[in-house]
């Protein structure tokens, strides 16, 4: 018997292991916390031994199978990184001016090739290509620190970068970059670009008429643009959000003023079919300044995937991932991580390139599930990765989640 358990059965089996129990009452019952570490561990054995049953060449999924899958072929992957302050201690926005230059030198030895944003836009408008595994540097806000003590690195090391400076910051107190700073960069051949204004959700009217509200958007997007252009002498044609934080209103709106590329915090890479206009960044903070290896994924490796798929709402805490590795066939170390965190519970069958494992979130988060390995022929680092959400019901999320509590 090639399978212990079918497809549905197994299904049932993750839905009926995270909703034995009331899970609610785990955070204020110790006693049942280990009660139900222990239950999920052993479930997680008896899925794995299933599992790894089921890796014969017979389960292997074929072009042929009604089941549905995605290939994800390799192809040009871009990140764009976001930093913020330098040297500035106790402050998870700030790392020091040796960590970026660590990075950068990071990137170079490891086959990244830093690129000017204009040049990825360019590539996502199709007027050009850029390398495999492109990086851009762009950095937040304004402060001085970026001007004193990240400039001198990125000069040295001949760093494209752009700064994302909000106007009503500049030349205001000891922290901020003076207009003087600002204009110096550009002599240089920096590119500064708009932040907003004031810095504020730009997604959010709240007690404001809608009238006012387009005053308010306006003046965040257009007077902004114009005094970085009437001071700095250059064109603004980029915007990064405010936390992020945008609706279509307000993408539609910085579409028709000019802006031919608007940045997020959504830490997904461009590839050739992301629009300019939804531009995802990941946000270096100090907590993740020692793990660029883990973020950075190489879409080098040619997988199809079975489950879950892309983009796929999942509504229970541990799923079954499981693929097949296209090509390149003869790996090693192959490994899976989901967001930085790498997975332990892995079955790889080297004869059929199949893969699966048993991944665990504890909360509702989008998460990037990452295949990666060492190409056997040429010994290098080869990987590919997929977005998928779990949504969970509320009485899972026994796990509390940081509010964001600084600028990004
Ligand atoms: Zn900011």
């Amino acid at each position: 018997m090639k399978k212990t358990l079918d497809e549905a059965s197994r299904r049932k089996w993750c839905v009926w292991v995270l909703c034995a129990g009331c899970v609610a009452n785990l955070q204020a019952n110790t006693s049942l916390q280990k009660h139900a570490a222990v239950f999920m561990a052993q479930q997680t054995a008896a899925l794995q031994r299933d599992i790894s049953q089921d890796a014969t060449p017979a389960a292997v999924p074929k072009h042929n199978t009604t089941r549905p899958w995605v290939v994800l072929p390799a192809e040009a992957t871009a990140y764009v990184l976001c930093y913020h302050q330098f040297d500035v201690p106790n402050n998870r926005y700030s790392i020091s001016a040796a960590k970026l230059a660590e990075h950068i030198d990071w990137l170079r030895s490891n086959g990244w090739e830093i690129v000017p944003l204009e040049t990825l836009v360019d590539f996502l408008e199709g007027r050009t290509d850029i390398p495999l595994k492109s990086v851009v540097i762009t950095i937040d806000d304004g402060y001085a620190s970026v001007y004193r003590r990240a400039w001198p690195v990125l000069r040295k090391k001949r760093v494209p970068w752009t700064f994302f400076v909000y106007t009503d910051f500049i030349g205001v107190g000891s922290a901020a970059c003076t207009w003087a700073h600002l204009q110096e960069l550009v002599k240089h051949g920096v590119n500064v670009q708009n932040h907003s204004k004031s810095h504020a959700f730009l997604n959010i009217r709240g007690e404001r008429t809608e009238q006012q509200y387009i005053e308010f958007l306006y003046a965040e997007l257009l007077q902004s643009k114009q005094e970085l252009e009437r001071r700095l002498g250059t064109k603004v044609w980029a915007y990064a959000y405010p936390y992020g934080a945008w609706s279509t209103q307000v993408r539609d709106l910085a579409v028709s003023l000019g802006y031919r590329a608007l940045l997020t915090v959504d830490p997904q890479p461009a590839k050739a079919t992301t629009s300019p206009t939804a531009l995802g960044r990941v946000v270096i903070t100090s907590d993740l300044q020692d793990k660029l290896a883990e973020i950075l994924c190489e879409r080098t490796l040619e997988v199809e995937v079975v489950e879950p798929l892309p983009h796929q709402i999942l509504r229970q805490p541990v799923v079954l991932v499981r693929c097949r590795v296209i090509s390149p066939s003869a790996l090693q170390s192959v490994r899976i991580h989901v967001g930085v965190h790498k997975v332990v519970s892995l079955h790889y069958d080297s004869q059929t390139c199949e893969l699966s494992a048993v991944v665990h979130v504890v909360h509702s988060t989008s998460q990037r599930i990452t295949i990666e390995a060492e190409d056997l022929s040429t010994g290098r680092k080869v990987a590919n990765s997929w977005q998928v959400e779990w949504r969970l019901p509320q009485v899972q999320e026994f796990s509390s989640r940081q509010p964001p509590t600084a600028n990004q």
